[in-house]
């Protein structure tokens, strides 16, 4: 079975072919700046033969069309045609509290996703907008929606409740729903096998630690808080966003600033964060090194993240009674061996022993506590498109 998983983001559409029987992937690529000039198509086969095509882009439309050419390229093409495909898998960011988990995609299904865009104007659109695109180009290939937010629909109500007016949770869906789900759900899953115990035994702390970050409590392989809230901005302090701040910043700053609410919204999420606190980079190797080379601010950057993490990893700790293991994934937790012995300094006192020679491993899925501890910390590379492929081959099969 060969499957297509697309992630179509505002001004980009990310893809991967799967073959299922291996878990293969048979091409991946990216169509970038899409509406914006300069716009392009990158692809890798299996083969690891690159292609590069740039050329005009102007709509979602197109991007998907450039993809369908490109995985039948000719020389560096992966299909004779489009036949082989099976099906789609898309990544839907938001689901509201309409999706607990991965569907086949209907009309009844897209109307759905329309009526929670409001909650995630900027990802649901272009998400949906690839989707129609898919349905349009391909009408008897079945897709499937993954949602960001499925997997922390089991959070009890006490964690994703706000405490403001009930009426508002009734009447606009305020409430935490959470983020990265796909990937949480993956590296807790990941660590059980690597554990060789059920999840129903296990009490997991997943760190998502990539440009957006999250940390997830996952209780008997459940989600059962989340640092995200009602969109990807609270919680830990991320490339460019902000995280948890207190919200009487937002009018302080609208009266002192003259800003309109769009603009301090953009500002959170956009020139905050790392960024914002070291006036050098949302990228944390950039503010590393700039750390390492004496500025100021950027060590400043780099310990306010960490200690966000800290204690977020404590509060989770507390949610469930303890915690078996820790893990770290995406860009900065699989790779930032440094990073992640200081989120995890002071905190042995939730029963483990950081292995300082295995944490220098870097991008690799690796147990960096050592072998006596009670307390398991593990590196696990997220792999959410693997997630996607899985989902849709699954709804597929139950349907056939
Ligand atoms: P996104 O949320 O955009 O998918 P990623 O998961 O790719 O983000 O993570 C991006 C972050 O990971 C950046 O801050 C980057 O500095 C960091 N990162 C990526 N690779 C490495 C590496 N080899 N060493 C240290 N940090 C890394």
């Amino acid at each position: 079975m060969k499957v297509l998983v697309l992630n179509s983001g505002s001004s980009s559409i990310k893809y991967q072919l799967f073959n299922m029987e291996e878990e293969s992937v048979l091409a991946r690529g990216i169509v970038e700046r899409i509406g914006i000039e300069d716009s392009f198509l990158e692809q890798e086969n299996i083969e690891g033969e690159e292609l590069l095509w740039q050329e005009d882009v102007a709509d979602h439309s197109q991007g998907i069309s450039l993809v369908i050419d490109a995985l039948q390229d000719e020389k560096k093409g992966v299909l004779e045609n489009m036949d082989e495909i099976n099906a789609l898998g898309h990544r839907v960011v938001h689901g509201g509290e309409k999706f607990a988990d991965s569907v086949l995609i209907t009309s009844e299904v897209v109307e759905k996703i329309e009526e929670v865009s409001e909650l995630a104007p900027l990802h649901n659109p272009p998400n949906l907008a690839g989707i129609k695109e898919c349905q349009r180009l391909m009408p008897d290939k079945p897709q499937v929606g993954v949602f960001d937010t499925a997997f922390h629909q089991t959070m009890p109500e006490e964690a994703y409740i706000y405490a403001l007016p009930y009426e508002y949770y009734q009447k606009y869906g305020i409430r935490r729903y959470g983020f990265h789900g796909t990937s949480h759900k993956f590296v807790s899953r990941r660590a059980a096998e690597l554990m060789d115990k059920a999840l129903e035994e296990l009490k997991i702390i997943t760190c998502h630690l990539g440009n957006g970050a999250s940390v997830a409590a996952v209780d008997q392989g459940r989600s059962v808080d989340t640092s995200m809230g009602l969109t990807p901005l609270e919680g830990l302090v991320m490339g460019t966003r902000c995280g948890d701040i207190d919200p009487a910043i937002v009018p302080f700053l609208q009266k002192k600033e003259g800003l309109e609410p769009e603009e301090v919204d953009s500002i959170m999420n956009k020139e905050s964060g790392l960024l914002g606190i070291s006036g050098i980079s949302n990228d944390s190797r950039d503010v590393s090194e700039a750390a390492q080379q004496g500025n100021k601010r950027a060590r400043l950057a780099a310990k306010v993240f960490n200690y966000r993490v800290k204690k977020y990893i404590g509060a989770y700790a507390a949610a469930m009674g303890g915690t078996d293991a820790i893990v770290f994934t995406a860009g900065i937790g699989e790779n930032d061996g440094a990073i992640r012995a200081a989120i995890l300094e002071n905190l042995e006192f939730l029963g483990f022993k950081l292995d300082e020679t295995k944490n220098n491993t870097r991008g690799e899925e690796i147990e960096i506590s050592t072998p006596g501890s009670r307390v398991k910390v593990f590196a696990i590379p997220t792999n959410e498109e693997l997630v996607i492929a899985r989902d849709t081959a699954k709804i597929l099969e139950n349907r056939e």
